[in-house]
């Protein structure tokens, strides 16, 4: 049995959404995403099945939008970018996403990268995706409820890989330890109003960081010991 057949809100909305996204696809690259992994990715990635049901018609829109319990599934466009970055120098092995939310970012991982974790502190968002993975046939990214006291995964680390989607204050340098080496991290950092991307790499003990573009994420909210 196909996904979409099992929600009766879409179906029907096969057509319509494959055609939706070769539009997105277009947009995203006339705004400079060339990588055509990522433009294949987000090309099989059904964005409709990430939001909800009210959600369906604006699901192909280069918008962020609301997933409930104050979140958003992010912008296409921003994915497409963070992703870009995340397998610039070589599709890692494994990653961590640092941010549920939807699982949609999480979906487009699992198109590129063998092994795909991902945490998220609110459980009934938690919950919901793991079922959709289920349902969806991901197979390759693994669920995880975020601890209280720390951030990341730390029991399943190092990774290849970071990509945090939710905006911290400051640099998280305590996610250096769950870096393997050679390992590269894309985080938003900054206040609000003022937050831009960050690439992180390790190379041995030393760790770099370049600043990218500015942008608009939901806070992360950081755990403390
Ligand atoms: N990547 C998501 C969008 C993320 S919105 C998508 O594709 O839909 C940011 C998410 O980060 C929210 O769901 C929020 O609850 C979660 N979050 C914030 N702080 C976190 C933390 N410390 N650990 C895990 N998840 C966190």
């Amino acid at each position: 049995m196909k996904a979409q057949d099992k929600h009766p809100h879409v179906r029907g909305f096969g057509m319509a959404s494959a055609r939706s996204r070769a539009r997105l696809i277009e947009r995203l690259r006339s705004l400079g995403i060339e990588d055509e992994s990522v433009l294949a990715a987000m090309g099989r990635v059904q964005r409709h099945q990430f939001v909800d049901e009210a959600m369906t018609s604006r699901a192909y829109d280069d918008t962020a939008l609301p997933i409930g319990y104050g979140q958003t599934i992010s912008q296409p466009y921003i994915v497409a970018q963070m992703t870009r970055l995340l397998i610039a120098d070589g599709v890692p092995d494994n990653v961590l996403e640092i941010g549920t939310g939807s699982g949609y970012q999480g979906a487009v991982l699992a198109e590129l990268i063998a092994n795909v974790y991902t945490v998220e502190r609110i459980e009934p968002l938690y919950q919901r995706v793991r079922r959709r993975f289920v349902e969806l046939g991901y197979r390759n990214v693994r669920a995880r409820l975020a601890r209280e006291d720390v951030l990341g995964l730390p029991d399943y680390g190092p990774f290849d890989a970071i990509l945090v989607t939710a905006g911290a204050e400051t640099l998280p340098t305590s996610l250096y330890e769950q870096m393997a080496d050679g390992a590269r991290m894309v985080v938003p950092v900054g206040a609000s109003g003022n937050q831009h991307l960050i690439v992180v790499h390790r190379d041995g003990d030393q760790f770099s960081q370049e600043t990218l573009d500015a942008v608009s994420f939901v806070p992360l909210i950081e755990q403390r010991d």
